[in-house]
């Protein structure tokens, strides 16, 4: 491909970078009318929605994720493994840190890549609203590695026990109440349920004692409410976790954490998982606009506010709801879906010169998975579905995701390799 050729940079291979990647890969790319090419931190895809799933053990990574250097062969981009640090808008480069492999003697030094236009598709990390105490002491699930500690984490507690034939009860608190942190605690109880007969543990229903922690009046504030009180009585009633609603976490320390009337939680393990920022670097990024959770501020065609050549999407961006409607886009993988489709469409438009397509989101509702116990949500505005409906559009959420990467024939076929291998494998990954 001759080096004049319109370059198109996108950081970030999550939800919606990674969908994106593909899609250009195979329109504009294919075609030789841009150069488009992915860089990511990581050398591997694993959608985030399932990392309470890793967490937990109920899914292996390992099995699941997606080589960016395969994907961008069969799908006609380049893939580059760097983490972005730093944007010379003037030069149009961005920058890459230098890196140390575990085996290399030299260290690699930082790099630029040049683009002509970029997109920022780098995702969020928790937001731990300056409490004191939470870096130190707190497990985030912001990536598969953190998802991977948590599971190694409790797995050694358990061995441990067993190792010095000591009965232990462990202790884990969940802070924040949405989504995330809802998913987590069923899908702890879920596979520490399963876990019974491997490790020496028996009686799993008794040895792990959840406490879910949310400030708000009640769980999942962003859902409807009866949605929240339902999910509530379930992970009371049938699944033994503690439900502490109205309780602001002030201060954490090693062994606990501390309320608002300065109460003590003592726990052995704390995940925090309320709310989202965008990753530091952002914050005024050679001058662009940012919030004050450091989101890069776009128009409604996603283009930042103050430079036409840099767009954003997914969770770290600020896009407008679009159709009219106050506010902005939730930070939600079907939002990051909807953006990349937009953003596909309208960097084709870009590359001709022609005007672009403005975003407008569609809410098609929220599903919120209780593990294999159960699933509420509702669709399309409707009122709330639970039970094997509301889990057959939950699953079909990552099939989507799989299918805009794969299309619908691998899919099916993933789909169909995973069924088979479920019946070689133990029920939850154990080392
Ligand atoms: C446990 C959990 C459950 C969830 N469940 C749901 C759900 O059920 N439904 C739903 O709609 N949403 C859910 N979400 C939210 C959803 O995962 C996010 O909204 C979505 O992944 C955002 O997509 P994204 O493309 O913006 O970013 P991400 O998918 O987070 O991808 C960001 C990518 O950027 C890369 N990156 C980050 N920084 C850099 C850098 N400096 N340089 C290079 N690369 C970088 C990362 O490696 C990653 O690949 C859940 C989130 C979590 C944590």
């Amino acid at each position: 491909m001759e080096s004049s050729t319109h370059r198109i940079v996108i950081v970030g291979g999550g939800a919606g970078g990674l969908e994106l990647a593909t899609k250009l890969g195979n329109t504009l790319g294919k075609a030789g009318r841009a150069r488009v090419t992915l860089v990511d931190g990581n050398l591997t895809h694993i959608w985030k929605p399932l990392l309470h799933e890793v967490a937990a053990g109920s899914l292996d990574a390992a099995t699941d994720e997606l080589s960016y250097a395969a994907q961008a062969k069969w799908n006609h981009f380049d893939f580059i493994y760097g983490r972005m640090i730093g944007l010379d808008r003037r030069r149009r480069v961005i920058q890459l840190a230098g890196w140390k492999g575990a085996y290399l003697q030299d260290e690699v030094p930082p790099a630029d890549v040049h683009y002509d236009t970029l997109v920022l598709a780098v995702g969020s990390v928790c937001n731990d609203f300056g409490t004191p105490g939470v870096r130190e002491h707190c497990i985030f699930l912001d990536s598969r590695q953190d998802a991977e500690r948590l599971r190694r984490e409790m797995l050694e507690r358990r061995l441990a026990a067993v190792a010095q034939g000591r009965s232990h009860i462990l202790r884990v608190a969940v802070i924040g109440g949405g989504a995330t942190g809802v998913e987590l605690s069923a899908e702890l109880r879920d596979a520490n349920r399963k876990l019974a007969g491997y490790h020496g543990h028996q009686d799993s229903a008794e040895d792990l004692d959840i406490v879910l922690i949310e400030a708000g009046p009640r769980l999942l504030p962003a859902l409807p409410e009866d949605i929240g009180l339902s999910v509530e009585k379930e992970l009371r009633d049938k699944l033994g976790i503690r439900v502490l609603t109205g309780t602001a976490v002030k201060r954490v320390e090693a062994d606990g954490l501390f309320d608002a009337k300065g109460s003590k939680i003592e726990v052995d393990m704390m995940v925090w998982a309320a709310g989202i920022r965008a990753p530091a670097f952002l914050r005024e990024l050679d001058g662009l606009e940012s919030n004050h959770i450091d989101q890069l501020v776009v128009r409604s065609t996603l283009q930042t506010t103050r430079d036409t050549t840099i767009f954003a999407l997914g969770d770290c961006a600020a896009c407008p709801l679009g159709n009219g409607v106050a506010g902005n886009v939730p930070p939600r993988a079907q939002a990051a879906h909807q953006e990349a489709e937009l953003l596909a469409r309208n960097l084709s438009l870009w590359v001709e010169g022609k005007p672009l397509l403005d975003f407008h989101y569609h809410d098609h509702g929220s599903l919120v998975s209780l593990a294999s116990f159960n699933t509420f949500g509702n669709l399309l505005g409707n009122r709330m579905i639970e039970g094997w409906v509301a889990h057959f559009f939950y699953a079909s959420l990552y099939r989507m995701h799989q299918s805009a990467l794969y299309g619908s024939w691998r899919t099916a076929r993933l789909m169909l390799g995973n069924f088979i291998a479920k019946n070689t494998r133990p029920l939850l990954k154990l080392h």
